[in-house]
This record gives C-alpha cells, sequence and structure tokens, in this order.
C-alpha cells in the first residue's frame, strides 16, 4: 500500500471560522478561548470532515485531541447512540481527553463518557446507554465492555486511535486489534501519534482504508518543541538528591513534574522532598485510581507544586502550565524522553527540562541527543552561594509584598523599648533565614571542563568505529565531598 501524503502545507490559517465545523463546535471553540488553529489542526480537520482516513503525526502538545476532536464531534449523527470512539492508552488520558471533547462539544448537546478500568462496570454502561455519543476508552476495559456484549448496538462510525505509540509502548497491540473485530467496517478511522514506528504503519495498513497521511513534525528531525529549554548536569550518583534540590531552588518552578524510575523510587523521593518542607505529591500506577486523581488535582490547582511521577502514570498528562519537567534519572530510551519533557512548553508556552545524569549514563544521554535532535545543552549545578543568593532574593520580594498584621506593629512597639531597630531586624531576617532548605557541599556535579572531556571521549569512541569498550568512567580527579545533613 503506498500512502498518499500531503505535502503541500495550506497558508497560514488564522481562524477556525474558514473549516465546515458546525456552529455550535465553533462556539465551544471560542469558549475554549482558542484563536488559531495549530497546524495539525489544519491539516486534519478538513481531511476528517470530507470523510477521509488520516494517519497523523504531531510532537506533544500540538492540538491532537481537538485536530481529531473538532471533526468528528461536528459528523456526530444527533442519534442519541454513540457515535464515536476515542481510544487511548491510559486512565489518566481517558478523563482528560473526554473532559476536553465536552468542553468544546458542549453546545452542539454532545455527551461525553469515559471508559476505563478500576471504575464502576455498571455506571460506564448506564451513563453510554442515556445517550453518550462520544465514548473514550483505555483498551482492556473497552475490550472488557464488547466481550461481555455489554453495549447493545455499540457501532461508532468514527473511531481514534490517539496516542497510538504510546499505546503499542504498552502491549495493548493484540487488545486494538481484538476491538476491531468488534466495530464496524463501515467506518472512518484517525490514528494519531507522536511518533510512528514500523510497529505503528504495520497496524494502520490492517485497520485504515486508503488514508492519508500528515506530518507536521518539524523538518530536521528534531522531535523535541524549540519552546522548550533542555539542559543536563552531570553528577555523582550520591549527589542526586542534593542536586535536585538545589536546581529545585534556583529554577523556582511553579510547577513540576519529576521523573523517576520506579515506584518505589517516586515514594522515596516524594517522602524526601516533603520533609525538606517541599508541597509534593507522588504518581505512580500502584496508586489507587481516587489517589492518582487527586494528586493531579492538587497540582493542576497549584496546591502542591512538584508531581513526582513514573513514565506510565504521567504519559499524556496536558497540565498547561508546567515550568519544569526533571528527569531525576534519564529515561529509558529516546520516545520516553521525548514524551515527558513534552509535559511541559504546551500550547506555545516556554518551559524547561533537566536530566541529571551520572557518567554511567552518559552515553544513554549522547544516544538520546544524537537520535532525537534534541538541543541538550551542559550547565553546571549552582554552588551553594548561588542556591542561597537565589533564596535571598526570592525572600527579599516576598518581603517587600508582605501585608504588615496589626499584631506586628504592637509586637514592633514592645520590642523597640528593649532592642534597637537594625537588630530586631537583623533577628527577624536570622529567623527567616535559618528555614531555608538549600544545604549540603558547596560544589555538587561535575565542571564544565570534566564535561567537555567526557563529550570528546565519546565523540572519539563513535569516531573510531570499532566497538565501545566497556569500561566505566572515572572522574579526571578524585573528588571529596562531605555529605551533610540539611534538614
Ligand atoms: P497533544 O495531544 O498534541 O499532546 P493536546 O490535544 O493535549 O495536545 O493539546 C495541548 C493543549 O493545547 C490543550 O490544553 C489544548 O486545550 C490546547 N490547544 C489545542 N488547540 C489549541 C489552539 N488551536 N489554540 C490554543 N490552544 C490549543
Ligand atoms: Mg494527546
Amino acid at each position: 500500500m503506498t500512502l498518499e501524503t500531503k505535502t503541500d502545507r495550506p497558508q497560514e490559517i488564522e481562524t477556525f471560522d474558514v473549516f465546515d465545523l458546525r456552529p455550535e463546535i465553533l462556539e465551544g471553540i471560542r469558549e475554549a478561548g482558542f484563536r488559531a488553529p495549530s497546524p495539525i489542526q489544519q491539516e486534519a480537520i478538513p481531511l476528517i470532515l470530507a470523510g477521509r482516513d488520516v494517519i497523523a503525526r504531531a510532537q506533544t502538545g500540538t492540538g491532537k485531541t481537538a485536530a481529531f476532536g473538532l471533526p468528528a464531534m461536528s459528523l456526530v449523527k444527533r442519534t442519541g447512540s454513540v457515535d464515536v470512539l476515542v481510544i487511548v492508552p491510559t486512565r489518566e488520558l481517558a478523563s482528560q481527553v473526554s473532559d476536553e471533547l465536552y468542553r468544546l462539544g458542549r453546545y452542539a448537546g454532545i455527551r461525553t463518557v469515559a471508559v476505563y478500568g478500576g471504575q464502576s462496570i455498571e455506571r460506564q454502561v448506564t451513563l453510554i446507554r442515556r445517550g453518550a455519543q462520544v465514548v473514550t476508552a483505555t483498551p482492556g476495559r473497552l475490550l472488557d465492555h464488547l466481550k461481555s456484549q455489554r453495549l447493545e448496538g455499540f457501532a461508532p462510525s468514527i473511531v481514534i486511535l490517539d496516542e497510538a505509540d504510546e499505546m503499542l509502548d504498552m502491549g495493548f497491540l493484540d487488545d486494538i486489534e481484538q476491538i476491531f473485530k468488534y466495530l464496524p467496517e463501515a467506518r472512518q478511522t484517525l490514528l494519531f501519534s507522536a511518533t510512528l514506528p514500523p510497529a505503528i504503519r504495520q497496524l494502520s495498513k490492517k485497520i485504515l482504508k486508503d488514508p492519508i497521511s500528515i506530518d507536521v513534525t518539524p523538518k530536521g528531525g528534531a522531535k523535541t518543541n524549540i519552546d522548550i529549554t533542555q539542559r543536563y548536569y552531570v553528577l555523582e550518583e550520591r549527589e542526586r538528591e542534593e542536586a535536585l534540590v538545589r536546581l529545585i531552588d534556583t529554577e523556582s518552578p511553579t510547577k513540576a513534574l519529576i521523573f523517576c524510575r520506579t515506584k518505589k523510587e517516586t515514594d522515596m523521593l516524594c517522602t524526601t522532598l516533603v520533609s525538606r518542607g517541599y508541597a509534593a505529591s507522588s504518581l505512580h500506577g500502584d496508586m489507587q485510581q481516587r489517589q492518582r486523581n487527586e494528586a493531579i488535582d492538587s497540582f493542576k490547582k497549584g496546591r502542591i507544586d512538584l508531581l513526582i511521577a513514573t513514565d506510565v502514570a504521567a504519559r499524556g498528562l496536558d497540565i498547561n502550565d508546567v515550568t519544569h519537567v526533571f528527569n531525576y534519572h534519564i529515561p529509558f530510551d529516546t520516545e520516553s524522553y521525548v514524551h515527558r519533557i513534552g509535559r511541559t512548553g504546551r500550547a506555545g508556552r516556554k518551559g524547561t527540562a533537566i536530566t541529571l545524569v551520572t557518567p554511567l549514563e552518559f552515553k544513554k544521554l549522547t544516544r538520546i541527543m544524537h537520535v532525537s535532535g534534541a538541543p541538550l545543552v551542559y550547565e553546571e549545578i549552582p554552588t551553594i552561594n548561588e542556591a542561597k543568593r537565589q533564596y535571598q532574593n526570592e525572600l527579599m520580594g516576598k518581603l517587600q509584598h508582605q501585608h504588615i498584621q496589626e499584631e506586628a506593629v504592637e509586637l514592633l512597639q514592645r520590642l523597640e523599648e528593649e532592642v534597637d531597630l537594625p537588630q530586631i531586624a537583623c533577628k527577624a531576617l536570622s529567623m527567616l533565614l535559618d528555614r531555608q532548605p538549600v544545604g549540603g557541599p558547596s560544589r555538587i556535579g561535575f565542571s564544565t571542563q570534566e564535561v567537555e572531556r567526557m563529550l570528546h571521549r565519546s565523540k572519539r569512541r563513535k569516531g573510531g568505529g570499532g566497538g565501545v569498550k566497556r569500561r566505566s568512567y572515572r572522574p579526571p580527579r578524585t573528588r571529596h565531598h562531605k555529605r551533610s545533613s540539611s534538614n
């Protein structure tokens, strides 16, 4: 099969009004505050409205949900039975995508239901029977419903696979192939993905008919968003925690996602950060759904500013104002790196992605840089003095905006009888400074020169054409670090 590929980019379109979307859908778009359609939306919307099958690739955070959701909901028949089925990899995405579609479709009277495991089966079935036109489901639970024939007359005319690469990564290929056996032959099928590995193309041959392929990833191979500043820091294993804390303090993120490798590590790091005075919560698959929703909600509403998560739990999460993504450990592969950092810099905002690596992980890092084309730059971890200065600057800002309490005025009058004013001020400031979490050795991590030498070595090895010698890296000079407990 040859894929018809759209290469001729339409001119920049500045409004959604040019599309043949239903007026009620346009109202939803206005209400959501979208002004211009994003590139993937510009290309996908007319094709989907024209009834074509589409295979679409675009980076994360580029508005894929609306790209399929708007035209699909415009085409919905008002019969009161399910007409659009969206299949997504995780529970979190099921509710997130369902909410976004509800928001955009509500003026058109569209009802949406999210269907995923860990939730009452009866309730889901009741909601669907009451006349939902759009169902967003995870593969496992959907297949369960279909196999046990709980959804009579379930025949969506538009079926969308969202975040298809993630679903295959998570091992849902079998489930998806089975699901399609229950779906009507006469249907429109859309496949959306951030990357298109061969397995996805294989799958698309089976389930799509004569599809048009659109690809709006920027040329030059860089798969990551230009709005994200990407930095890495090289350090020793035992410096990881202190380095993270120092970077959090100097970066002062308003919302940061911190990625760990395992559920256990996630919990441990969360406990540490909370005990050091940060508003943090963890997010992973061993938590109950209610707890997971609570953590995400607290993060969204700003009750906590650090969310410590595993890859799986944070997949596809769309939280608009995440300012920072921290890779506490380097991710296993390039795809997860791209997905992780895609949690920031969303919808045109700026973001920062920070990766901590040890010399042993350095090779993995250079591979990620090479494969993704991601522009990662090295930086030294701020010294303790730099971190302190930053803390003090913030303190000064806060002091200037601090509201003065009546009781404080009275207290000052009493104090002034015994101590003079500058002394009182210095004592009060010392009390505040005592609270600063910054601690540890003055310098953490490797210097620019040391890292340059490592980079040089890894280039030389590659250039040599021979196999890479298995030799653990030894830092150029011995480094003595004292651990100090800073609590
Ligand atoms: P993706 O699936 O490509 O990762 P999403 O569909 O989750 O991206 O969209 C990312 C964010 O951008 C969402 O919060 C969405 O509401 C917002 N968004 C989508 N389209 C537009 C648009 N045309 N204008 C402004 N914001 C948009
Ligand atoms: Mg998406």
